[in-house]
């Protein structure tokens, strides 16, 4: 590099997109990283939580596979009744779930029946046991129900061969529950992209040991290995955080690259002097931007080394959140031949009023509340600084406002993602 040189200048020397838009970050990254052949693997359906399916799944028969009773009660057929003179039933055997009664009925005969056992073949509907009063083996109903009535029909979920669930679909606890339906013990899964963390600062000490002079805890090892979980991927053992040294962290850098899919820093990434990756990757590999119009999060960079994609990330803990909501989940998803799921977005009301002078995208940390009319409403935490750990644990959402300059009245309208909701999406392969 020149001397008197900027990596700025260099970079933008080189063309290399500079304050790049939220938007333009998600779609470079997305662009770069999208797998078109992703890695599939096979896994036990106890081991399949959160994981993308890789395959459809059909059932193998209809659901329900057999008529069965809603209610435990007593079954036989409707139209006895209309015939009968009292509302009588003789009962002459039993149809348990399991354990299917296998003979036939006469005119004004019934069986005992549990929830879920098989209908027996000449009945169609299902008193239930607690409108009946029952002597020996006389059954008098109090109520008729009418025809049909608590018979969970054969197939009327679904007919055989139906698709119950599709390939990109995330896995959560009801989704597993409907691959074991379909009788499934193992699934075709995504394999999980494996993620290198590497925090870098030499003012870090790591949890457990004594804290010097001037040093701060490492909180960013355990914020981004607990997200990356929680995005599907696998985070490799975080080591010891890298000194502010070039040397070390090329070497680091190198050793992550080495060993994963992906790469993510946090910290040293803006143009302090002690800041070196943006350096390093300019000088060892490539950047593809660096700085995106966010607050906070600005000194983002997306880069490569040794042929593995970095994303460096400033230190701020807080910083660190916002840029893996906006631009480290998009990564993994492309990762895994995922298109980008749009964040769930929802409506709020402004508890107060809020100004912006900044031309930056920002996500301010807030807590929701809906009223008694089911309005959601917003209010921004205070010690919105994006060192503040304590507010970020405050947070229920984050209110995501756009680039412009706004001026907004209470009651106004804003976008809020909330923090505490994680559908089990389905996202498009
Ligand atoms: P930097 O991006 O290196 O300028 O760091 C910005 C701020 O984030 C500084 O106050 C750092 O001390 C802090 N910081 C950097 N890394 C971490 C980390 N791993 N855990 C907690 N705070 C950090
Ligand atoms: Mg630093």
């Amino acid at each position: 590099m020149a001397p008197n040189m900027t990596v700025e200048d260099l970079l933008s020397s080189r063309g290399v997109p500079l304050r790049v838009s939220v938007e333009e970050a998600r779609v470079a990254v997305a662009a770069a990283l999208m797998n078109s052949s992703p890695s599939i693997e096979r896994v036990a359906l106890d081991n399949a939580l959160g994981r993308v399916l890789a395959e459809d799944i059909l059932s193998p028969h209809s659901l329900p596979p057999f008529a069965n009773s809603a209610m435990d009660g007593y079954a036989f057929r409707h139209t006895d009744l209309a015939a009968a003179s009292e509302p009588l039933l003789q009962c002459v055997g039993e149809s348990r779930a399991g354990q299917r009664y296998n003979g036939r009925l006469a005119v004004g005969q019934c069986v005992r029946i549990s929830t879920g056992a098989v209908m027996p073949a000449d009945a169609d509907t299902v008193v239930i046991q607690e409108d009946t009063q029952r002597s020996q083996d006389q059954v008098r109903l109090q109520q008729i129900p009418a025809a049909g009535a608590n018979v969970r029909k054969a197939g009327e979920e679904c007919a055989a061969g139906a698709q119950l669930l599709s390939r990109g679909r995330g896995l959560g606890a009801r989704g597993l529950a409907l691959a074991a339906t379909a009788g499934r013990d193992e699934l075709r899964v995504l394999a999980r992209p494996r993620v290198a963390i590497l925090t870098t600062g030499d003012e870090l000490a790591l949890p457990g040991q004594a804290l010097g002079p001037g040093q701060i805890y490492d909180s960013n090892s355990a914020l981004l290995h607990a997200l990356v979980i929680d995005a599907g991927a696998y985070p490799l053992p975080a080591t010891q955080a890298t000194a502010d040294d070039p040397q070390r962290l090329l070497h680091a850098l190198r050793r992550a690259a080495a060993a994963a899919d992906l790469v993510l820093t946090t910290g040293g990434a803006s143009v302090g002097d002690h800041d070196h990756l943006p350096s390093l990757l300019a000088e060892h590999g490539s950047v593809h931007f660096w700085k995106v119009r966010m607050k906070p999060g600005m000194p983002a960079l997306f880069g490569e080394l040794a042929g593995k994609p970095v994303l460096a990330l400033p230190g701020n803990p807080v910083s660190v959140f916002a840029t893996f909501q906006v631009l480290v989940r998009a990564a993994l998803s492309a990762l895994q031949g995922l298109a980008p799921v749009d964040p769930l977005r929802w409506r709020a009301r402004l508890l107060v009023p809020l100004r912006k002078t900044h031309k930056r995208a920002e996500f301010l940390r807030g807590i929701h509340n809906i009223d008694s009319q089911g309005q959601l409403w917003v209010r921004p935490l205070s010690g919105q600084e994006s060192h503040r750990s304590v507010a970020l644990l405050q947070a229920s959402v984050l209110l995501c406002l756009p680039e412009a300059e706004i001026d907004l009245a209470a009651g106004a309208l804003v976008d809020v993602e909330p923090l505490f909701a994680r559908p089990e999406s389905e996202v498009r392969l």
